[in-house]
């Protein structure tokens, strides 16, 4: 298995070896400080305890610590959702006047943010496939305050050269977010040169449905020798620096985005979130070998498949060389057409249509009239939504059994 050290390390630091082996539930809005001195201690970051949960909760710091060391980061702030994660992530870094250069992928909410929303902040975000690496370097402007990359294009399944994206975001002292939702443990962002690294744990960290969530993962700010923050260009951040040190990040976050907006996550959802982690190396194996399975399956099959697996697939190689523990669990099919694609779905009998992914069950949705129904036809075209597009999101049955529901469905 690939993901051993994960497997050993995940449920030996979720059970507790005294009392409770289930992580304790500490379902609390608000905590007593006990004395004045200690209040203030809390408040100025000299005492760790908890302040109020919007800011932070025990059952949450657990998950969050154990989403650190999974990225090799220096901490973790967990959200409400994965788009709280991603909006946590950029609107603590962005102020108006910035830019945001958009790499690849992209998940809806995250382009719907970037293009409507912030743009209505006044931060606008420039576009790029993730082999536009003349242009990227191009387009960094003094006013560029994030390199924004997605690990895995969803729905696209283009895969980025994230090193060489890394050093044109280190080179010209720009911070380098990845949202690696689609394949956690198999790719660590930070390791290969991300400042944070972003994830919906409602997809297969979690891996069930039962729960919304979402983490960013922050690197240590180098102290001693030159750090891109410390740079002119990350003035905001200073005052952080100063205070915490290599921490920063995490007091920035957490003051503004969970104390200003407020997309704070709950102690139970925390906890439902780290039964999900104890199996994910496990089903994260099982899922990697079976994508395979299935698209070569599906493909000698006679469907048109996108997967980087397939030797057809311009990213092949890239596939094999950095990407060798998979890329998670998504494949799409495109049928040629809209009628062709609600056939299939609606023949299958093993599919669960919905707009999820990373679940215990294959998911599968027709593209263009879900996420993408109110995207202009440019768009739709630059994202490689086509009119017959299914996204299938592959779960942990048996593959032979998920092949031979698609081909009955089809036939
Ligand atoms: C689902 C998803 C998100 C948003 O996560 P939510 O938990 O639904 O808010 C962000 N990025 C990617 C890649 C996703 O798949």
């Amino acid at each position: 298995m690939k993901f051993e050290k994960y497997a050993t390390e995940f449920v030996q630091e979720i059970g507790s070896k005294q009392g409770a082996i289930s992580p304790p539930i500490t379902q609390s809005a608000a905590f007593a400080y006990g004395d004045s001195a200690t209040g203030e201690g809390i408040f100025d970051g000299s005492v760790q305890k908890p302040l109020y949960s919007r800011m932070g909760n025990p059952t949450t710091a657990k998950l969050e610590g154990m989403l650190a060391r999974m990225d090799g980061g220096i901490g973790a702030v967990c959200t409400s959702s994965g788009m709280g994660a991603v909006a946590l992530s950029c609107m603590s870094i962005v102020s108006a006047g910035d830019e945001i250069i958009s790499i690849g992928g992209l998940f809806g909410g995250t382009y719907a943010l970037f293009d409507e929303t912030l743009s209505r902040f006044g931060v606008n975000t420039t576009f790029f496939d993730v082999d536009e690496l003349e242009a990227i370097e191009a387009a960094i402007t003094p006013q560029t305050k994030i390199v924004y990359l997605e690990s895995v294009g969803n729905p696209n399944m283009r895969l980025p050269d994230i090193r060489a994206i890394a050093d044109i975001a280190t080179c010209h002292g720009v911070a380098l977010i990845i949202d690696n939702t689609v394949t956690p443990m198999s790719l660590r962002p930070l390791e290969l040169g991300a400042d944070i690294c972003v994830y919906s744990t409602t997809k297969i960290i979690s891996g069930n449905a039962a729960v919304l969530g979402g983490a960013a993962v922050f690197r240590a700010i180098n102290m001693e020798s030159e750090d891109k923050f410390r740079t002119d260009r990350y003035a905001d951040i200073h005052k952080f620096i100063d205070k915490m040190g290599a921490m920063a990040l995490i007091p920035n976050a957490k003051k503004r985005a969970l104390r200003d907006f407020g997309m704070s996550t709950t102690a139970f959802s925390s906890y439902l979130t780290l039964l999900g982690m104890e199996t994910l190396p496990l089903r994260m194996q099982r899922v990697i070998d079976s994508v395979e399975k299935v698209a070569i399956g599906l493909a000698d099959a006679g469907f048109n498949i996108n997967h980087p697996c397939l030797p057809e697939h311009p990213h092949h190689q890239r596939y094999k060389d950095d990407f060798s523990a998979g890329c998670g669990s998504l494949l799409t099919i495109d049928m040629g057409s809209r009628e062709q694609a609600f056939s299939l779905l609606d023949n299958s009998k093993l599919v669960f249509i919905t707009a999820n992914l990373g679940d215990s069950r294959t998911l599968a949705l027709h593209m263009g009239s879900t996420i993408y129904s109110d995207f202009t036809d440019e768009q739709r075209e630059f994202l490689g939504i086509t009119p017959g597009l299914i996204r299938v999101s592959i779960g942990l049955e048996n593959p032979e059994d998920v092949i031979a529901d698609f081909i009955r469905a089809r036939d």
